[in-house]
């Protein structure tokens, strides 16, 4: 009895050890399967644009294309060009944040403000190609981390909020201090994003809209770096709006001075 009375910890101890191996073994196989999928997809995603520009550049080298088409071909060999890019871009960029491999120790902190300044002039050619008008307003408020990154991830946000708008629509970025936090808002006049996809939306590849997304250079890929990287800057993020009235994003980090 008295050694079924010492066993009896022992074996619960076995059984729960036991318990947690499985777990982290499930965990293990559902990050491999993530894995697979985004390499599937990513090389699924390549292929589009590959065969394209291989078509069209075919057609160019067998002399097919009339010399007043040849510009217009160029152009869509360039534009298929720039997907990619822009697509090796945003999976280099998720890849160093699953590493977390950002060299920001002992930076100094991030002015959000222009930050966002910045990111708008970037983007001031596209918008006004699309006839959208972006502004950005508030007071200056710093955060920790990495430039990079809070560019990125600003530059994202009315990146999408220009794409998914209409022409004569605006974006707002509004940047403020509020308590012991930096607040940044973006809010778009495009279509909104629907309650139960809002968490969707962050996910690697997820569009609501494929073919809009597509045409507009969209990689798939844009709010799934928003979303880590808010998470590596310690914040949160929210999305609200009503259905048909545009959509605000809103990204909470701790102040830093
Ligand atoms: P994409 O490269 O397709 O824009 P994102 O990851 O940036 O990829 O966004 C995912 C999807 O979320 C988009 O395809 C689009 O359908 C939707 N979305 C993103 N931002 C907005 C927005 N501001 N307004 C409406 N829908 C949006």
């Amino acid at each position: 009895n008295e050694i079924y009375e010492e066993m009896d910890p022992l074996l619960i101890r076995i059984d729960e050890q036991q318990r947690q191996l499985k777990a982290q073994n499930r965990e293990l196989a559902e990050a491999e399967n993530m894995r697979r999928d985004f390499s599937s997809n990513v090389s699924h995603e390549m292929k589009t644009p590959l065969q394209v520009i291989s078509g069209y550049a075919e057609l160019m080298k067998n002399d097919m294309v009339q010399p007043a088409d040849r510009q217009k071909f160029a152009a869509l060999i360039y534009d298929e060009a720039q997907t990619m890019r822009s697509l090796i871009n945003d999976v280099l960029t998720l890849s160093k944040l699953d590493e977390s491999a950002f060299d920001d120790e002992g930076a100094p902190a991030i002015e959000l403000l222009s930050v966002a300044e910045r990111v708008a002039g970037r983007l001031s050619s596209f918008a006004s190609d699309q006839g959208v008008e972006v502004r950005v307003e508030g007071a200056p408020a710093c955060i920790a981390g990495s430039r990079t990154l809070a560019e990125e991830m600003l530059y994202n946000l009315i990146e999408n909020g220009v794409r998914y708008n209409h022409e004569g629509g605006s974006v707002v970025m509004r940047v403020e201090p509020e308590g012991d936090e930096a607040v940044v808002r973006v809010s778009d006049t495009g279509p909104g994003i629907s309650p139960d996809l809002r968490d969707k939306v962050f996910e690697r590849f997820f569009r609501v809209d494929k073919s809009r997304s597509k045409e507009t250079g969209g990689t798939g890929l844009g709010l799934a770096i928003v979303k880590h990287a808010v998470i590596y800057h310690g914040g949160t993020i929210a999305v609200e709006g009503e259905e048909g009235q545009g959509t605000t994003f809103i990204l909470r980090f701790p102040a830093a001075s």
